[in-house]
């Protein structure tokens, strides 16, 4: 598997160390000629469209112990991080080629070494930092009988944990002779996403964070804060999970084809596919959210639906089931400028979801309900699902999104007519029938009853519900007539009704008779 060709020997000059990704992707501008983009989505970057990856297995004199496979069985091989890398349904490859619609490849070989790694001395410590130039040269050279770099255009080291190194490192260097850019990667620790989201980093992506205010605040209110990695949905964030990237990095690489991306400008209910749709439908919503003085749009509003498709599946499993992503949409916030390396920020949606902690694990805005940015003028809401698509009205005047309506009841007979004494039976259904107005208390009861007839609501003799705009319940309603009631039709009158907005009711009657 080695290619034995010599080549000039890479001097890295070491630019940066991505501690802080976008003071480092800063100094990376330009994008080398080989630049290319998949897509021509304005701003969009590429820094390559094929990631040709080294790896390299490196070890240390000091202990030369290999670190587990996430598995469990055994320890890192040159096979196994093929695997994990480049042919694994799952693999860095594979995400990549998903994600990208197949804009950017991603091939690789690893250099193990004969099985042996490259033995090297342990980076060396500087302010908490590693001191990455002359380990790179070193491990270069270590490499360099085996590996013709002019092949690749990224390296990815593999090693036993350095201390100066979190998880993962990603930088960048240049190699003089060649005047060619490489995007360096290093390996220490669990695999999981690591690998996928240092990659990114070398595509000058940033860290998916989340916004957290104390609730109710969403945007603004007490206690805001920004939380780098707090976006735990994607590989980008703080998570094991391999999520699609959020729609402001995909905007930002390039990934998404004419009509994929809706710009709104004006009022409307917009329908989006949801997020893992392949093809050009409609399945991103970008709203303004933020303009300079000249009105320039500087930030947007992403929408994305999420259901549990390709990388996405994940969204199925109970945690995350539980957690409301299938069920609402996911907001992110990205910046209009493409000279960045992108970072998406994801709002939570619903604050205070979580008792105590951070709460952003519940980050979706939830069918039924609205949101409003009134900095921005802009509000929106999700006005219904299905397993394939969601519409979402957006508003950009002053006036709210709610509309306040009538509950809706449907009174399904179960048993209408019997003895005196005899329980009758009703199913009761009511339903908010309020647009985007978040949660109302509903309540049951009755109005009118003949005389002697005992009346019960679920056990009570009324009941409230607590709904969300579209939602329903049902209650069962029975009646039982006195002993000695005459042989007839009667009615019994009921009425549905908003607890803080009482004059928002639904009277409705129920015709029981009894027989002999
Ligand atoms: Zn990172």
């Amino acid at each position: 598997m080695n290619i034995r060709t010599r080549k000039s020997l890479p001097i890295f000059v070491l630019l940066c160390v991505l501690v802080t990704v976008a003071s480092c992707f800063a100094l990376l501008s330009p994008v080398p000629a080989a630049a290319s983009s998949g897509s021509a989505g304005a701003g969009a970057v590429v820094a390559y469209p094929n990631y040709k990856v080294a790896v390299l297995l490196v070890t240390y004199p000091d202990n030369p112990t290999k670190p587990t496979r996430d598995d469990h069985a055994g320890v890192w091989t040159g096979d196994y991080l093929d695997q994990v890398l480049f042919t694994n349904a799952n693999s860095m490859s594979a995400y990549f080629a998903a994600e990208s619609a197949g804009r950017v490849s991603v091939t690789g070989q690893v250099f193990d070494n004969a099985g042996q790694w490259y033995q090297v001395s342990r980076p060396v410590e500087r302010s908490g930092r590693c001191d990455w130039s002359p380990y790179f040269n070193e491990v270069f050279t270590a490499a360099d009988a085996d590996v013709d770099f002019s092949q690749f255009n990224s390296v990815m080291i593999f090693t036993p944990m350095i201390t100066c190194a979190s998880g993962g490192t990603a930088t960048s260097g240049l190699v003089p002779d060649a005047n060619q850019w490489y995007g360096v990667t290093v390996m220490n620790s669990s695999l999981n996403t690591y690998p996928h989201h240092e990659l990114g980093h070398l595509m000058r992506l940033g860290h998916a964070n989340s916004w957290e205010c104390d609730p109710p605040g969403i945007l603004t209110g007490t206690n805001c804060k920004e939380y780098e990695y707090g976006d735990r949905f994607g590989i980008m964030g703080a998570s094991s999970r391999m999520l699609s990237l959020p729609a402001p990095q995909k905007e930002f690489l390039g990934w998404f084809s004419p009509g994929e991306v809706v710009t709104v400008a004006s009022d409307g209910d917009y329908t989006i596919q949801n997020y893992e749709t392949n093809g050009p439908v409609p399945k991103v919503l970008k709203i303004p959210k933020a303009r300079d003085a000249s009105g320039n749009i500087t930030e947007w509003y992403f929408l994305e639906y999420r259901q549990p498709i390709g990388f996405d599946y994940v969204v199925n499993t109970p945690t995350i089931q539980e957690l409301g992503v299938p069920n609402g949409i996911l907001v992110h916030v990205g910046s209009a400028d493409s000279s960045q390396n992108a970072i998406s920020t994801l709002l939570d949606m619903t604050p205070g979801s979580t008792p105590s902690g951070l709460d952003i694990f519940k980050p979706a805005l939830q069918l039924g309900s609205g949101y409003s940015d009134p900095v921005a003028g802009v509000s929106f809401g999700m006005l219904s699902r299905n397993a394939k698509a969601t519409t979402i009205r957006v508003r950009f005047s002053a006036a709210s999104l709610c509309e306040r309506k009538v509950p809706t009841v449907s009174a399904k007979v179960v048993k209408n007519t019997g003895r005196a004494g005899q329980e009758l039976r009703y199913d009761v259904t009511v339903k908010n029938a309020s647009v985007l107005c978040g949660q109302n208390s509903f309540e049951l009861r009755t109005l009118k009853i003949p005389a002697g007839w005992k009346v019960t609501i679920d056990r009570a003799k009324k009941k409230t519900a607590i709904l969300t705009s579209g939602q329903s319940q049902k209650f069962v309603v029975r009646l039982i007539a006195p002993r000695g009631s005459q042989l007839k039709r009667y009615s019994v009158t009921l009425e549905a009704r908003m607890v803080k907005k009482p004059t928002l009711k639904k009277v409705f009657p129920l015709q029981p008779r009894v027989v002999r």
